[in-house]
């Protein structure tokens, strides 16, 4: 048998798999990115589109951080779009179009060029674990039953920064009895790392629904992946089933253009990356049109054949991304849904069909789409399915994403019952660099939700776990006024140089910006107009940074750039909104980031409810904080604990 030798191995290279492997190099680890097939590195399974609501902040943040999502897709879209401009600026959402090989081959490209990294095509069968000391051994740390990461959560507070800072012993996760030791793959091979992080997607026992027809694959074209699943529960892992969906791709040939209205892209687009200076590539035209009474009344007619009402298919699917069948009994008063033409590519003529995912039948699909304008003789190349796969709730992480029954062992993307390139590219990345972390035996990186979306996703997943495919919006942020797609990089570039996970041409570049804003701002200060400040003139609605510009020779004179003159004046306008969110952070900080050990007993403590410690047992919170979002804990039941972690001989021993 061929063995192999990493520190860290990534197993699937989807949209997390890509990012965490990436991630974990820069950091320094030697790597293994093992997938199933290298020529769907990066690949788009659903809508060839990065960002939108939300999202794209969470786009940014991953591009803050190092992560290369923000870059390819500035490289290789084909529409560009801000979204909610006319709002305010905590909505503003950047989301593009992509060319889909394009951005793929980009990915791959990345990550074939990518020092300490290497790339390989496995299928990955099993996970190798062995057993190590249970809880109270006396063990040096490094000879406990867990990573740096595993140990870090125990006796660490976090700074405002984010990054974990040692404030105890170095515990380890005592709870642990099982730690990972690498993986085995198909062919007789093994792979030896202490960090495996598993981005297997919707690939897991996975089924594709079209109708009546069922065939095992986690994606079209593609296979499954069955002993992974095994291997897990084998492991004592719990996982569930859900499910998600997809449209059909049609010929653009075949569509008549003239009967569906334009939808341009910006006219001048916005970069998702902070280091992509502008978009200079030609924008390509979506078209939109949308399903008639008549298109309603087939599908009503054959609801009885759709997989998801046939009772062919029985997990939950994303409420909020309904399929067409799922849109027309739901809402039943609509007589008409959009539907958006998007091409997949500049050298393809295939369309998406965004807004009507289904898994209706092939004759079914083929009847709807002749009674929708422009589509009537529009030729199906790729039919819509629906996929069913099994996931691993969430609750079983910890919030660094390593499993908590195995040591060294880290979940990322939609093994984790999310759905969604950046909502898996976000925890690829995070993944990534906590177990790179863990193996330099470095405090783990812990984003809180003030300081990103990211820390909200993490949070809200590993604390509330999934009922249905968990997907980023902007309201399950508190603090969305802080977290904004313009600002990601003045809250997580510098964690990024601390940890060591951006460039140092970014790092200067970062720099720069904050100089320009300093600059800028301490001009607005102390310069008046009309015994005005500048920085209090500026908050007047009908004031811009150019109404600012021609009055003061000395602004104009530092010649900001755009971005740099976008913060200042949104920094200006809403300063008494963003200081009451600060004050309000900072207020909660002080109790919520009150560290728990892991090896707190809940158990022990009497007066906390029956009911708040099995539920405390079991997730596990790492602060008070967490342990109040946890469903079901009362403020009463907050107060008893704190009690117990601040006077710990009451504990019942
Ligand atoms: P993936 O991108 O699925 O990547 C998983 C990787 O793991 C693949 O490279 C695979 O080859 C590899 N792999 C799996 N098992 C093994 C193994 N044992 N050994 C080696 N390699 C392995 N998202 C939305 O936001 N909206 C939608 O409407 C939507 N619809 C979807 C419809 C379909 C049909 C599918 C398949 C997905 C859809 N998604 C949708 C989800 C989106 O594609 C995923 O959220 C995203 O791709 C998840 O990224 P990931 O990295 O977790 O997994």
């Amino acid at each position: 048998m061929s063995t192999y030798h990493y520190d860290v191995i990534v197993v699937g290279a989807g949209h997390a798999g890509t990012e965490a492997a990436l991630a974990a190099a820069r950091l320094g680890a030697k790597t293994a990115l093992l997938t199933m097939n290298c020529d769907t590195v990066g690949q788009m399974s659903c809508n060839p589109a990065i960002g939108g609501v939300a999202k794209g902040q969470i786009v940014r943040e991953i591009d803050a951080l190092g992560g290369i999502m923000g870059q390819v897709i500035d490289k290789t879209g084909i529409q560009f779009r801000m979204l909610n401009v006319g709002k305010g600026p905590a909505m503003h959402s950047p989301r593009a179009q992509a060319d889909k090989k394009a951005y793929q081959f980009e990915v791959k490209r990345i990550v074939e060029e990518q020092e300490n990294l290497t790339l390989r095509q496995e299928i990955v069968q099993s996970l190798d674990v062995e057993d190590c000391e249970p809880q109270g051994a006396s063990l040096r740390a490094d000879e406990q039953c867990a990573t740096g990461s595993a140990s870090a959560t125990a006796h660490q507070s976090t700074n405002p920064e984010g990054t974990g800072k040692a404030s105890g012993t170095h515990s380890g996760s005592a709870t642990t009895t099982k730690r990972i030791t690498g993986i085995t793959v198909v062919g007789d091979a093994k792979y030896i790392a202490p960090t495996v992080i598993l981005t297997t997607g919707t690939f897991l026992q996975a089924i594709m629904h079209t109708g009546e027809s069922k065939t095992s694959g986690g994606r079209a074209g593609e296979g499954t992946v069955r002993n992974l699943s095994h291997s897990l529960i084998d492991l004592g892992f719990e996982l569930e089933r859900f499910k998600t969906g997809t449209p059909a791709r049609v010929n653009g040939r075949t569509i008549d253009f003239s009967k569906c209205q334009e939808q341009p892209g910006d006219e001048n687009p916005q970069p998702f990356s902070y280091m992509t200076d502008a978009i200079d590539q030609p924008q390509m035209m979506c078209h939109l049109t949308a399903t008639t009474s008549e298109v309603h009344d087939i599908i009503r007619e054959n609801l009885h054949r759709a997989p998801m009402y046939s009772g062919q298919i029985e997990t939950t699917g994303p409420r909020y991304c309904p399929s067409i069948e799922d849109k027309i009994v739901r809402f039943s008063g609509r007589d008409s849904h959009q539907i958006f033409l998007e091409p997949e590519g500049r050298n393809t003529l295939e369309y998406y069909l965004n807004g009507v995912s289904t898994s209706l039948p092939r004759d079914v699909q083929e009847r709807m789409l002749r009674l929708v304008p422009g589509l009537e003789n529009a030729e199906i190349m790729r039919f819509g399915y629906a996929v069913e796969y099994d996931f691993a709730p969430p609750t079983q992480l910890k919030v660094t994403l390593e499993t908590k029954k195995v040591a060294g062992l880290y979940f990322a993307g939609q093994i984790n019952g999310t759905t969604g390139y950046e909502e898996a590219g976000g925890q690829g990345l995070i993944a990534g660099l906590n177990a790179a972390l863990a193996v330099a035996k470095k405090e783990p990186l812990i984003l809180d939700r003030s300081q990103a979306y990211l820390g909200v996703l993490i949070d809200d997943l590993v604390t509330k776990g999934v009922d249905e495919p968990y997907r980023m919006f902007t309201s399950r942020a508190e603090y969305r006024l802080l977290l904004r797609q313009d600002n990601a990089d003045r809250r997580l570039t510098p964690i990024g140089h601390k940890i060591g996970s951006i460039t140092a041409d970014r790092w200067s570049a970062h720099q720069q910006h904050e100089q320009h804003i300093t600059a800028a701002m301490s001009i607005m200060s102390s310069t008046r107009h009309q015994g005005t400040l500048l920085d209090e003139y500026m908050r007047r609605p009908e004031v811009t940074w150019q109404t600012l510009i021609d009055l003061c020779p000395e602004l104009a004179a530092l010649n900001l750039p755009l971005r740099a003159a976008q913060q200042v004046e949104i920094s200006a306008k809403y300063v008494g909104y963003i200081r009451r969110q600060e004050q309000e952070v900072a207020k909660l900080a002080k109790v919520s980031r009150v560290r728990i050990p892991e090896t707190f007993d809940y158990a022990a403590c009497p007066q906390l409810r029956r009911e708040a410690q099995d539920k405390l047992s079991r997730i596990k919170p790492h602060d008070l904080g967490q342990a109040g979002r946890v469903s079901g804990i009362t403020p009463s039941d907050l107060a008893v604990l704190m009690l117990y972690l601040k006077e710990p001989e009451r504990l019942a021993t």
